[in-house]
């Protein structure tokens, strides 16, 4: 919608009043009684015990179960195959009768995954597409509400109350691409939000970001790991920190975040990372709480935490809400380190403990012995001098590691960097380092730190 050319060409006034009908529009549909039923729903079942939990959990599950083996094709196909009798589900680990779903069988299946019964409007949202394999998730309108609840319930563990302001700086194509001088950013009057644009965030222009930002001082700042923490790095080589009097939080999602980023964001901004991670398929959600402990959000999902043989695991997750396109046992390809299981945060939540969100399972160098490197994010931590990164495998036995350099620091130490290369991925690897402007966006604007082009 953003990349209309009347959007494009409209003067700065129309855009913002547009964004703000736009606002008034989902708010109107979004954000209505129902949703305020959700959030008052959600606010009470996150203090549940653990029993109760499960009680929940329990419920969901057959609800959904239920559901799915009476109007969607593919599951009701799927039970008569397997033979198995329409409650089957007494306990949660009855569930594990059902196989495993991936994004292959959505794909495969198409509209035989879409429940007979649904009614209303609907909402669709696709993968980027940038492991090969696009696909379509649909939803409701209950499982939007249930979204935008669980959603606001993690902007409040940050800190802000409908209506205060907050800056936004995601993929969002609200300015021209062509654009080359600020405002990068359009003010949402509706939602009281300056929405800014990540692609037009280099070392060049942070400092109006920063500027502008500073100007509006939001309560909040959410956004892509990887433009909040250019600006961060950008704060800290230019010698200054942020000088907004109102920051509380900053809330990212869609990538990766590394403690290295965290203490960034605190020496930078003066404040904690909320990190949120969720699924366009709705059925995990994990996010940081007040203390920045991860919990999985056990009254949003069910979720099965698979071991793998490197000791993470893989997440395999039952949404609650979407009865339009059940996602039962499906198998997203991420992987966490689960938390001490006798850990109990001090926020009072019975939500399990996850270490870190290590993130796609597909996101690993691949060596020419054979090994799968995970976690390389490690080798970009840290390094002086340095905005962002990215680590390119395009044959077996070389990486590129493609740096871009902030300003007046002097050149990059390569040495440094294949040094750290070669200790995670052994001396027969070819490192070589490449500085670039920038680092390629994907289709919605993101940052991957790996990016392997052979498979194993
Ligand atoms: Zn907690």
């Amino acid at each position: 919608m953003f990349e209309s050319p009347a959007y494009l060409k409209s003067p700065l006034w129309v855009q913002e009043g547009f964004l703000s009908l736009r606002a008034h529009a989902r708010k109107l549909l979004r954000e209505g009684a129902a949703f305020r039923r959700e959030l008052a729903d959600v606010t009470r079942t996150q203090w549940l015990d653990e029993k109760a939990m499960q009680a929940l959990q329990l419920e969901r599950v057959q609800g959904m179960v239920s559901h799915a083996i009476r109007h969607v094709p593919y599951y009701r196909d799927l039970i008569r195959e397997k033979g198995l009798a329409p409650d089957f589900i007494q306990t949660l680990a009855d569930v594990q009768q059902l196989p495993f779903l991936t994004k292959q069988i959505v794909f495969d299946q198409g509209p035989a995954m879409l429940s007979e019964i649904a009614r209303g409007p609907r909402f669709s949202a696709s993968t980027s597409g940038t492991t090969g394999m696009s696909m379509t998730a649909y939803r409701d309108l209950h499982a939007i509400n249930r979204e935008n609840a669980f959603v606001w319930r993690c902007m409040m563990w940050a800190g802000l109350q409908p209506g205060e302001p907050r800056v936004w700086l995601r993929g969002d194509k609200i300015v021209s691409p062509t654009a080359e001088q600020p405002p990068f950013w359009r003010y949402v009057k509706a939602d009281n939000m300056l929405m800014m644009s990540s692609y037009h965030l280099s070392e060049a222009s942070a400092s109006s970001y920063i500027d502008a930002m500073e100007k509006m001082d939001p309560v909040v700042i959410q956004g892509y790991p990887s433009a909040i923490f250019l600006l961060a790095r950008w704060l800290l080589t230019a010698g200054r920190s942020y000088r907004g009097k109102r920051l509380r939080c900053v809330v990212t999602s869609s990538e990766t975040v590394t403690s290295e980023h965290r203490d960034l964001v605190k020496r930078a901004f003066g404040c904690h990372i909320i990190d949120w991670y969720g699924a366009m398929e709705r059925m995990v959600a994990i996010g940081n709480c007040e203390h920045g402990t991860y919990h999985a959000m056990a009254d949003y999902s069910y979720v099965e935490f698979m071991p793998l043989a490197d000791g993470t695991h893989e997440i395999v997750g039952t949404g609650f809400d979407n009865f339009l396109m059940p996602f039962i046992r499906y198998r997203i390809g991420d992987s966490v380190v689960l938390g001490d299981p006798a850990y109990r945060c001090p926020c009072g939540r019975a939500f399990p403990v996850v270490e870190q969100i290590i993130g796609r399972v597909e996101d690993y160098i691949l060596t020419p012995s054979g090994r799968k490197v995970f976690m390389m994010s490690n080798m970009l931590d840290s390094l002086p001098g340095v905005l962002e990164g990215q680590i390119r495998q395009e044959s077996l036995d070389a990486v590129r590691v493609l740096l871009v350099a902030a300003r007046g620091c002097g050149p990059i130490k390569a040495d440094e960097v294949i040094k750290r290369g070669q200790m995670m991925l052994g001396g027969d690897m070819k490192i070589v380092v490449e500085e670039v402007t920038e680092i390629p966006r994907t289709k919605n604007g993101k940052v991957r730190v790996v990016v392997r082009d052979i498979q194993p």
